[in-house]
């Protein structure tokens, strides 16, 4: 995939059941599912169901505010369903300097371990 890109990526597979992901939260506006390759105890990906241009947050516009809102929120619903409300992390990685791999925006929740400062 590419930044420019409004190519389908794997979570529209995802999204549509088309492939297998363990659900930890769903409802009509975003779907939340363990990475296939977690970095930490617990690593869930969050995600708009509906793509709108957001393939990264740099695309964001005005009028994506409600759903940016909303995944804020449901991150932290995430953390408490997933018991690290102690301490967790929210990332989203924005282009290729930051490692994004899949254009659909993500956000990473991660918790379950001791974080470092700054990360990598
Ligand atoms: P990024 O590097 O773009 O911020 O994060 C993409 C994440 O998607 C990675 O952590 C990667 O492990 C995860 N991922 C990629 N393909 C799949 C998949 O098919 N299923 C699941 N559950 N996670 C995936």
């Amino acid at each position: 995939a590419s930044a420019e890109s409004g190519a389908p990526t794997i979570f529209d597979k995802i999204i549509a059941k088309e492939i297998p992901s363990t659900i930890v939260y769903e409802d009509d506006k975003v779907l939340a599912f363990r990475d296939i390759s977690p970095q930490a105890p617990v690593h869930v990906l969050l995600i708009p169901k509906l793509r709108d241009g957001l393939t990264e947050l740099g695309k964001a516009e005005s009028r994506h505010g409600e759903i940016l809102g909303h995944l804020l929120y449901v991150a932290k619903i995430v953390a408490e369903k997933e018991g690290i409300q102690d301490g967790f992390r929210v990332v989203i990685n924005n282009g290729q300097q930051a490692c994004q791999s899949v254009y659909h925006l993500h956000l990473h929740v991660l918790g379950g371990r001791q974080m470092k400062w700054p990360p990598g």
